[in-house]
């Protein structure tokens, strides 16, 4: 017997909707996997971008997520918004890395269990990565998860 996540009724184990609401039953793994695609359903404002800048200027948008790599498109694609909308992102990502690096060398330092569990979070910035140069090669100004909304540049 399970309760409903929508209404809080009572439901049978084999019921696939919630007799009372009529809400669907999903599993926590399904919950789960619902929750991180949501993350990742961000704002997409690729129509604000003109195509031209957008076909010609997609090198140096990956480029914004690849470290040091990112003064490339700063100091060469200054005039593309589509490059800069990527380097903003970049460099966001890139600060809250280091921020976290200092974070977690500090926690280590009291609690070596801490300072490991932190440093898991480098996956979580490899991956982010991944997403925004998958974006940025796609042609697409979509904001990364969770740290995408922060604006740096103009
Ligand atoms: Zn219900």
């Amino acid at each position: 017997m399970a309760l409903c996540k929508n209404c809080g009724a009572r439901i049978a184990d084999e019921a696939t909707v919630c007799p009372s609401c009529g809400a669907p039953v999903t599993s926590t793994a399904e919950d789960f996997f619902d929750k991180v695609k949501d993350l990742n359903n961000t704002a997409d404002t690729t129509y604000a971008y003109h195509p031209q800048d957008v076909q010609s200027n997609r090198v140096m948008a990956v480029l914004a997520y690849l470290s040091w790599l990112v003064l490339i498109p700063i100091f060469a694609a200054k005039d593309s918004p589509y490059a800069r909308f990527h380097v903003n992102q970049g460099l966001v990502l890139a600060i809250v890395e280091v921020i976290w690096g200092i974070f977690a060398a500090i926690a280590g330092e009291l609690l070596w269990f801490l300072g490991f569990v932190l440093d898991l979070g480098s996956i979580v910035f490899a991956v982010l990565s991944i997403i925004g140069i998958v974006n940025a090669a796609k042609g697409r100004a979509k904001e990364l998860p969770v740290i995408g909304r922060f604006r740096i540049l103009k």
